[in-house]
């Protein structure tokens, strides 16, 4: 452990300069937002936006928002833009063409956690059940000194259940199918147009977010991890603020870049 923590704070704090080909996978609490303390304390502002709208002209549509959140959310937090989107881990995917993929999940499992949980929510009304639809998340951030024991006893609910796993998170921990993860969403969407053939540039805060350094380090892209923390990622930024900075920097990098289209970001 003392070696992998040497090897993070030897890690380079210069980003490499936006370039042409490169495709944006984008964390979305904790790497453009802060988080809050309840999923639904968030707002997206107008400057994040007009970020992103420069981000998909100048990579010719080659960003895509890579979240624990339902993709339905994650549209509803960045309306009107509708980004191609992996919501859930990448239980649901919408890809660049406007299809959604979705995995198929045993919802009955999710009523019988949410059976054994609920003494312990009524007992701790700061504890939050967040049914999503494929993924169950409970978030504890309210009520911290529950993480021992939560997490326990998920893994005991879970020992029955060889189709589900849990995703450890800040003050949060998630059921999510078995064979669905960041990483892999990411090596999808990098099969279809218009990622097909870009360098995939990943932004993340958190322990699921390592799932996608990992392929995106193998396919010899841009791993970057927001905040502090162990890594694999092969860049970091401190803090939410400076990846959104960076953002910024990369899209006014790659405006002139774009061909054809109008961009909306000052090319300097
Ligand atoms: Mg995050």
């Amino acid at each position: 452990m003392v070696r992998q923590q040497e090897k993070n704070r030897s890690l380079p704090a210069r980003l490499p300069k936006a370039e042409p080909g490169w495709a944006f996978f984008l964390d979305i609490d904790g790497t453009l937002l802060a988080l809050a303390a309840t999923p639904a304390g968030v707002t997206v502002d107008r400057e994040l936006k007009q970020t992103l709208v420069q981000l998909r002209t100048a990579t010719g549509e080659a960003i895509a928002l890579v979240s624990g959140r339902p993709i339905g959310e994650v549209d509803n937090l960045f309306a009107p833009l509708r980004l191609p989107t992996a919501g859930q881990h990448g239980s649901e995917r919408r890809d660049g063409s406007g299809v959604v993929h979705r995995h198929a999940a045993p919802s009955h499992r999710f009523d019988k956690i949410m059976h054994r949980l609920a003494p312990l929510a009524a007992r701790h009304p700061g504890l939050l059940l967040e049914e999503k639809g494929l993924t169950l998340a409970i978030h504890y951030r309210q009520v911290p000194s529950l993480g021992g024991h939560l997490h326990r006893l998920l893994r005991e609910l879970l020992n029955s259940a060889a189709e589900l796993r849990l995703q450890r998170g800040k003050m949060v921990v998630e059921i999510i199918p078995i064979g669905r993860d960041k990483g892999i969403t990411i090596t999808e969407f990098m099969s279809e147009k218009p990622f097909r053939g870009k360098i995939p540039v990943f932004l993340g805060d958190d322990v699921t977010d390592e799932y996608g350094f990992s392929v995106v380090n193998a396919m010899n892209g841009h791993s970057i991890k927001v905040g502090p923390g162990r890594s694999a990622a092969r860049w970091r930024l401190p803090d939410v603020r400076a990846a959104r900075s960076w953002l910024e920097q990369c899209a006014n990098t790659l405006a002139p870049a774009a061909t054809g289209e109008q961009s909306r970001g000052p090319a300097k």
